[in-house]
């Protein structure tokens, strides 16, 4: 940020210096800039057409409340469906605070809003869930497919073919260290801008945001005027997501634009492992859900959490 500069668009004092690309913007311009990379991204891999009905997955955190203003007016526009999706983890002190400023966004916008709680689906909160670990797995790793599961059953419950989720570049780039450090390459194949369903009862999933830098969309958020939830999950400094992310940003402020570079790498080897062969997807013994195993990640979960069930 250099508070000297003026915007290259309206001459007005700028509020932010895009070091990659030497632009600097005033405030409404700058917010135009992430709109508008927001639908460049859309056209770009072809995320949304006509009729779709769009489910966006809402935490309550800066990415996915903007996520949903921008999409909301995005779908105003083409006059097309939109809802919002709350999964309820069962995370106390921190859940809780979010879903009131995703009640409050979503009245604001007008948007319905789905909230899904573990307890009604699974029968466990996440709590219960890390309490009862019987293996050493990450929070991250145990959560992650329930919390997918749960957008599922929301989408189809307000009939919706898209999943919208608000991961951006960092986050793409920072999965994809995580899983190239873990050996898990299978997973790389998932960091592209759309994903198809495996079954007829999983949606699609598009990331609008995935061009966009982190801080970019904090700003955005804070210059839009939306509440957001600024706390971070108390389980999210547990895995090595954070030195990855540190690691990056160092690297960026050294040579801005890496992040970019980096990941144009990552979208090619993603779409490159698409084209191979993957694990065979055969449908789970227990809840009948698509799984590259026997028995689905949620159902494994559900086997240790409750053993007796
Ligand atoms: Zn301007
Ligand atoms: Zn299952």
């Amino acid at each position: 940020m250099n508070e000297a500069r003026t915007c290259i668009k309206c001459e007005k004092p700028a509020i932010f210096h895009r070091r990659y690309s030497g632009e600097s913007l005033c405030s409404n311009h700058f917010k135009e800039s992430i709109l508008e990379k927001t639908k460049r991204t859309i056209a770009k891999y072809g995320l949304l057409g006509y009729g779709d009905r769009i489910a966006v997955g809402v935490s309550g955190g800066k990415d996915s409340t903007s996520l949903l203003k921008i999409l909301s007016g995005i779908c105003q526009e083409h006059h097309s469906e939109i809802h919002a999706i709350t999964v309820d983890e069962g995370i106390p002190g921190y859940r809780d605070e979010s879903l009131e400023y995703v009640h409050t966004v979503t009245e604001k916008l007008g948007v319905p809003l789905v909230v899904l709680s573990y307890q009604e689906l699974y029968g466990f909160t996440l709590e219960e869930a890390l309490a009862n670990r019987q293996m050493k797995i990450s929070s991250c790793a145990m959560c992650g497919p329930l919390r997918r599961r749960a957008l599922d059953i929301g989408a189809k419950k307000v009939n919706a073919n898209v999943v919208a989720t608000a991961h951006n570049l960092d986050d793409v780039l920072q999965t994809f260290y995580i899983n190239l450090l873990s050996g898990d390459v299978d997973r790389i194949r998932w960091l592209t801008p759309s994903q198809k369903s495996k079954s007829d009862f999983a949606t699609r999933r598009i990331k609008p945001f995935m061009e966009i830098y982190e801080d970019e969309i904090v700003l955005y958020a804070y210059l839009s005027d939306i509440p957001f939830q600024s706390i971070a999950c108390p389980h999210s400094h547990e895995g090595i997501r954070s030195e990855i992310r540190a690691w990056l940003n160092l690297m960026e402020s050294k040579h801005p634009g890496i992040k970019y570079s980096a990941f144009k790498t990552v979208l090619a080897i993603a779409d490159g492992l698409n084209l191979r062969k993957g694990k065979v997807v055969q449908t789970c013994r227990n809840c009948g859900m698509p799984s590259t195993s026997p028995l689905c990640n949620v159902c494994q979960t559900i086997q240790i959490v409750t053993p007796n069930r």
